[in-house]
């Protein structure tokens, strides 16, 4: 990475805040530089092969080799003010150039966009998924999705470790374009996150499911995505026989849907969660191809009101695949020193899986949970709350108390008991009732309304 040793805080600067305006700011020599390097971080090898070719005419500006050192594809850039597109005369001249008998992909870059002809050309049968256009708003996507998707390596520079390309947003918008063309009504899918543990998202995506089955008939399907497995063991089946679990998904020799088993409450079904999966887990490093197949996966599941999706504590490839499928994210928070990090660090993972995918998942908000009426916590909440807020965070009006008839109705649905927190006593407690209206907040939000 010397090649772009001095520019790097500006690089970076660019990445963390990408923006069309910035990038025309740079001369042209530094745009395809600052395209170099987001190659170089989203995992390839790139060399600078633009004086090989200018100034005869149109040419290539990178080579982007896979680890092997193999030349897997060519990048052109056009840095271009907005009202100015790549025509098609441009996109032929590069595909020209672009050795496809040699299995080269082609990626042609720019600020703006392509005119009509220009997108009809690598449309057909023969350039298409060999040549790809990226325009200025699927740029800007391709360097949200790398950002928070790279480790740091050896030599402390963040990258994705293997070659990520930008092709997979376009897999995407094709997916969501087909889904939007569903005439089947398809479930609500529902994501509970928070990268710090213990602040109840799984008592929030339990409770929420049992609200809507009990008290409002919808058809639920759990998902447990955290290898602690929480959700799965408050929930065991009522058959003892040995049950499949998302492991066996993620290993790839189950289907999502095989994994669909029943619990002990009519109407909520769940996919349960192993121990091998914290064995399986890569981080938080890019994988758009598993990330979209689940997305797919789980927005094909029929049948179902409402899919609910509980997630580990971390920045985990789970989180990640859940915020992808998501089309809304609830973020549990108790007030406590530091509780906006492991917030800060789930956005982070969201605007990464939100650029991936074409349809972004709606951040409904955050809901306070454990919450006490206490000294501490009542001067800690409104810097919690400017904290969210800051980030855009919508701050449910409903909060949970803290309520030790959460811990003991787990603790008998656990054991095979079929009362849940709302049916377990004869007056419900404080968390029953605040999780109840906690749904009356969300339910306008209930895709089949
Ligand atoms: P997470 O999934 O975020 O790690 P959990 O849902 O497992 O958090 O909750 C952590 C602990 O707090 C559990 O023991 C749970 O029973 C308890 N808990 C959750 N919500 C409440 C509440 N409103 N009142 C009291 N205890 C709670
Ligand atoms: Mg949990």
């Amino acid at each position: 990475m010397d090649q772009f040793m001095a520019q790097v805080p500006v690089f970076e600067q660019l990445i963390a805040e990408p923006s069309l305006n910035a990038m025309l700011a740079l001369s042209w020599q530094d745009f395809q530089k600052f395209i170099e390097y987001l190659f170089a971080c989203a995992g390839y090898r790139v060399e600078d092969v633009s004086q090989l070719h200018f100034p005869n005419g149109p040419g290539v500006d990178l080579n982007i080799k896979a680890e092997t050192g193999k030349v897997i594809g060519r990048v052109e850039v056009r840095r271009l003010i907005l009202t100015t597109k790549v025509d098609v005369n441009d996109v032929s001249a590069f595909w020209g150039m672009l050795d496809v008998a040699g299995g080269k992909t082609g990626y042609l870059i720019t600020t703006s966009d392509f005119t009509a002809p220009a997108k009809a050309f690598a449309a057909t049968a023969t350039t298409r998924e060999k040549l790809w256009l990226i325009e200025g708003a699927r740029l800007l996507r391709y360097i949200s999705y790398v950002r928070s998707s790279r480790g740091k390596n050896a030599q402390g520079f963040r990258r994705i470790p293997h070659p990520t390309s930008p092709h997979w947003l376009f897999h995407a918008d094709t997916w969501q374009a087909a889904r939007a063309q569903q005439t089947t009504n398809h479930a609500t899918i529902c994501t509970v996150s928070n990268n710090k543990g213990g602040v109840a998202k799984t008592t929030t995506a339990l409770n929420l499911g049992v609200v809507l089955a009990e008290m409002r008939q919808r058809s639920i399907l759990l998902i447990d995505m955290d290898g602690q497995a929480s959700l799965t063991f408050a929930l065991p089946p009522p058959d003892p026989a040995p049950v499949p679990n998302l492991a066996d998904y993620f290993a790839g020799y189950r289907k999502l849907q095989e994994l669909i088993t029943p619990t002990e409450f009519p109407g909520i079904h769940i996919i349960r969660a192993h121990p091998d999966l914290h064995a399986m887990d890569t981080g938080g490093i890019a994988k758009p191809e598993s990330e979209l197949r689940f997305v797919k996966d789980v927005q094909s599941i029929p049948n179902y009101d409402w899919i609910i999706i509980d997630t580990p504590p971390a920045r985990t490839q789970y989180t990640r695949h859940a915020l992808a499928a998501a089309d809304q994210v609830i973020i549990p928070v108790v007030v406590e020193t530091l509780a906006a990090n492991g917030v800060n660090s789930m956005l982070n993972t969201y605007e990464s899986m939100r650029a991936l995918v074409g349809k972004p998942p709606a951040l409904l908000g955050a809901i306070i949970t454990r919450w006490k009426q206490n000294a501490l916590m009542q001067t800690e909440k409104p810097t919690l709350v400017d904290a969210l807020r800051s980030k855009s965070v919508h701050v449910f009006a409903t909060s949970i108390p803290h309520d030790d008839n959460v811990d003991k109705a787990i603790r008998g649905t656990s054991l095979g008991s079929k009362k849940s927190l709302f049916t377990f006593r004869k007056n419900m407690g404080a968390a029953a009732v605040g999780y109840q209206n906690f749904v009356e907040e969300i339910l306008p939000n209930d895709l089949n309304q």
